[in-house]
């Protein structure tokens, strides 16, 4: 791994900067090109992102309705520079132009939608009826999809080793829950705060998944990414909340860097502190508590998290993360509840408590 400035960082993207960086150091010339894509594409869109930190809320489209209001662009393989490309829809009117991935934007949009409505009653990231955004075909063959502070990006992928990004409704929960967090807490992107940032984005992630799919806590696979894995890589996820590697030592993706238990814990400055790699820990803390409740996790869980957003600010790490989730146990259940014995038992897993 590189140093803190490595050029893969990236703003909030779906594929960790260290697969990008094993992927650039491929045999295969073709792989190489397609990863310094990735790299390029995402220094171009780090210079916006580096003014929308600074004022997340200017960011956000207000919403003409101020409710469910999704928008779906067409890059047309262009850059970023070039966002958000022409329109193919707008909420209540009909498509312009579609596609495959434009439909699964504009449906998967939704979704995000309509599970924060239902079961957290928030009107959309910012809670005051946002627009959802989304640009599909970014450049071409692109093997990334982002979330820039204001909107999402998809690529389609190179088709071989990874394929669109809409198609992966955990991806599309992960990416637009950064705007909840950017909302909430606004956990900034760098080390534990970031790895925590990552955390809530692969929950609610998975959660908006495990929802549309009727999956109880044992009938999820509690995997991240699996619907955009390409017919050339052998691999069964991006990541994985469950204990041990989501993969490892494929000659595509490398290996899965996620620790599962705080004696892991990456140290270094690459992937700015490890966000996307830390993330395993509390990632799997939460999966140990939901399988420890049973039923449904996007209910008691994801609602024990969600109220958790507002207890943490953006320099929160883990050990504020334990105790805000305790709390709210405590607060919402009671002090000998099984739902706080659940907590306990998820951070005592990975060591945390
Ligand atoms: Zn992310």
């Amino acid at each position: 791994m590189s140093n803190a400035h490595d050029s893969s960082a990236c703003i909030h993207c779906i594929i960790a900067p260290y697969v990008v960086e094993h992927m650039a150091q491929h045999d295969d010339a073709e792989i190489r090109k397609l990863a310094m894509d990735v790299v390029e594409c995402a220094a171009e869109a780090r210079t916006a992102r580096m003014m929308l930190a600074t004022m997340p809320m200017m960011a956000a489209i207000p919403s003409p309705a101020q409710r469910k209001h999704r928008i779906v662009y067409d890059l047309k393989n262009k850059g970023m520079d070039d966002l958000p490309g022409t329109l193919m829809r707008e909420e209540g009117k009909p498509w312009k132009k579609k596609d495959k991935a434009a439909e699964e934007a504009y449906r998967h949009a939704g979704y995000v939608y309509d599970f924060y409505k239902k079961f957290f009653n928030r009107n959309s990231l910012d809670d005051n009826g946002m627009s959802l955004i989304s640009s599909v075909h970014l450049r071409r063959k692109h093997n990334n999809a982002y979330w820039n502070g204001e909107q999402m990006v998809y690529g389609d992928g190179d088709g071989r080793r990874l394929i669109r990004f809409t198609k992966a409704l955990d991806v599309v929960g992960h990416e637009f829950s950064h705007g909840v967090v950017t909302h909430t807490c606004n956990l900034e992107y760098k080390n534990e705060s970031g790895a925590l940032n990552e955390h809530f984005a692969d929950v609610f992630g998975i959660l908006v998944l495990q929802w549309k799919q009727n999956q109880d806590v044992t009938q999820s696979d509690w995997n991240i990414g699996k619907d955009c894995i390409g017919p050339e890589v052998d691999i069964s996820a991006l990541r994985t909340f469950k204990a041990g590697k989501a993969y490892e030592n494929d000659p595509i993706m490398g290996t899965d860097l996620q620790p599962k238990h705080i004696d892991g814990k990456y140290t270094g400055s690459a992937d700015k502190g490890g966000v996307h790699i830390n993330s395993g820990i509390p990632n799997h803390a939460f999966y140990v508590m939901a399988l420890a409740l049973g039923g449904n996790a996007w209910e008691r869980a994801g609602s024990m998290w969600y109220k958790t957003l507002d207890r943490l600010n953006s320099k929160s790490g883990f050990q504020e993360m334990v105790q805000a989730t305790c709390s709210v146990a405590r607060d919402e259940h009671g002090a000998g509840s099984a739902e706080l014995k659940a907590v306990e038992k998820g951070w005592r897993a990975v060591g945390l408590m």
